[in-house]
């Protein structure tokens, strides 16, 4: 276990079986579609998502985009900024976001509405985690690997200052390396 980790929320083979389970439900959801366009939301998804397409039998296209709030480190303001746009159109696809986590929801609310009106096919969100509890706007979740606690977590594509996004699980740091 990495020195700055205090527990681990999910290990590696939870999360394995979980996107196994989110892979197959996907798969049978879009069967009939002739393919999946899926948003990765940088840079959090990134791992989540490499894994998560290889558990969809349903062809599958990437794009990806790169959203920054305008907030303090710990607090959300629900202004959001594009700094990466999806490089092809998305009109008449079936498009699904996947998410690290959805916290206050402010995000993914702006996303849902701003790819909503490029006429897509149909549109749906994935997230490998959700903290309900954070909740400031109501978002409809299609996909949701795990509810968890109002705890800030790391690991598995997810970070703090850019650290630990490697690590193979999610965990909670230690309180003094939030400190720091
Ligand atoms: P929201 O707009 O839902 O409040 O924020 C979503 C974004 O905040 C996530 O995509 C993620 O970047 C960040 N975030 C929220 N909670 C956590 C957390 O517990 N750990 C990490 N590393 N990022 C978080």
């Amino acid at each position: 276990m990495h020195p700055d980790v205090k527990e681990i929320m999910f290990s590696e083979s939870e999360i394995k079986n979980k996107i196994k389970e989110l892979g197959e439900r996907i798969s049978n959801d879009y069967k009939e579609c002739e393919s999946i366009t899926v948003v990765g939301i940088l840079k959090g998804a990134v791992i989540f998502m490499s894994d998560l397409v290889r558990s969809i039998s349903v062809p599958v296209f990437f794009d990806f985009m790169a959203v920054s709030s305008y907030s303090s480190s710990t607090e959300s303001s629900g202004v959001v900024r594009i700094l990466k746009d999806l490089d092809k159109n998305v009109e008449s696809k079936h498009v699904l976001i996947v998410e690290d986590i959805v916290d206050t929801g402010l995000t993914l609310n702006y996303l849902i509405n701003n790819l909503r009106n490029r006429n897509v096919a149909s549109l749906k969100v994935c997230t490998l985690l959700d903290k309900p509890s954070r909740r400031k706007v109501d978002v409809r979740i299609d996909y949701n690997g795990f509810e968890i606690p109002d705890e800030f977590v790391v690991g598995y594509g997810l970070d703090f200052n850019e650290c630990y996004r490697n690590l193979p699980y999610i965990a909670v740091l230690k309180p003094e390396v939030y400190r720091k």
